[in-house]
């Protein structure tokens, strides 16, 4: 068994509400969503932070938003819009350690985000 959530839900070792899988990517359905569309896009290939990301990994890095653009455009969330966000580490609020990007769409969202 894995230690990495992400990577149990690759795995199948945990359930998810999975909207796309590719060799390189999974999305699936946040379990305490924010906003009525947020999916989590995330990479197969474990990276822990952003701090990780490395060079030979910019085009994995590239895929998760064009995922995101492609999952919004389906939901009907092209045009009124939607909003991406990665956090890195503690004070930003990353809670699982295996880069994810958090598509959320269906309300109005401020800024600056608290
Ligand atoms: P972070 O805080 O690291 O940016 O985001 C982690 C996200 O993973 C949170 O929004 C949290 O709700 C979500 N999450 C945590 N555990 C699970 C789980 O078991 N299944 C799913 N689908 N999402 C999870």
């Amino acid at each position: 068994m894995s230690e990495d959530l992400f990577l149990k839900i690759i795995d199948r070792e945990i359930p998810a509400d999975i909207v796309h899988e590719d060799d390189d990517v999974i999305a699936f359905r946040d379990i305490n969503p924010q906003a009525p569309l947020h999916v989590l896009i995330v990479p197969k290939y474990h990276i822990r932070t952003i701090n990780d990301i490395e060079q030979k990994d910019e085009i994995l890095v590239g895929k998760l938003f064009s995922v995101a653009k492609e999952i919004a455009r389906e939901a009907g969330y092209a045009e009124d819009g939607y909003r991406v966000v990665m956090n890195c580490n503690g004070s930003a609020g990353q809670t699982v350690f295996h880069i994810h990007l958090h598509l959320l769409a269906g309300r109005e969202f401020s800024w600056p985000p608290g």
